[in-house]
């Protein structure tokens, strides 16, 4: 069926309402802990995780406003923790 994302499982967190014995009956995506977590328990965003979006992302900072693309891919590169290539 169009529009439907096969990819999306229920959300694996439990209602407050209930007390935390009724499941989430909402879809979500898989968590890079495993879970699948729909978009009320998922939490807040954690940022670009591709190297060229780290890159995107940290042109916009004032101290790195006169860097070469060079030197911002060197500091992502030594710094990183988590990163997709391109
Ligand atoms: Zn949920």
């Amino acid at each position: 069926m169009p529009g439907r994302n096969k990819l999306l499982k229920q959300c694996e967190s439990y209602t407050r309402g209930s007390k935390f014995t009724v499941r989430c009956r909402c879809k979500g995506n898989l968590m890079k802990t495993g879970h699948y977590r729909c978009k009320f328990h998922a939490g807040m965003s954690t940022g670009p995780t591709s190297i060229l979006g780290q890159l995107n992302s940290l042109k916009n900072l004032p101290q790195y406003k006169n860097k070469t693309d060079e030197y911002i891919l060197n500091a992502i590169r030594k710094n990183r923790k988590y990163y997709r290539e391109a």
